[in-house]
């Protein structure tokens, strides 16, 4: 017997695909991207780690960043951002294309 804890992976309740830890949905942690939605941490399966699902977190990561990188969160501030670093909401200060952009994104992940 071994105490040595089980590596696992965070699975969508739909269709039992790996899920994205984020940050970009307020109160829902977790991205499936095959489902294009969001659930809370507490809502996401989880199974043992496989290298097979360790590919598919990977293309599904790939995929995720270049998009997520756009959305503007509520409550989120951009660490190379002055205003941010001010103390304001990156949203109280965004241009409005950037907003724009970042809905586009949000309409990307969440279909
Ligand atoms: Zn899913
Ligand atoms: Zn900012």
């Amino acid at each position: 017997m071994s105490d040595e804890p089980k590596r696992t992976v965070a699975t969508c309740p739909h269709c039992r695909q790996p899920v994205i830890s984020t940050l970009v949905f307020g109160g829902a942690e977790k991205y499936c991207r095959h489902c294009k939605q969001a659930f809370g941490m507490f809502d996401v399966d989880s199974v043992e780690w496989t290298a097979e699902l360790q590919l598919i977190i990977d293309a599904d990561r790939a995929w995720f960043a270049p998009i997520a990188v756009r959305c503007i969160a509520h409550g989120m501030r951009r660490r190379d951002c002055p205003q941010c670093e001010g103390g304001e909401y990156h949203r109280a200060h965004a241009s409005s294309e950037a907003m724009a952009d970042s809905e586009r994104a949000y309409r990307e992940l969440l279909g």
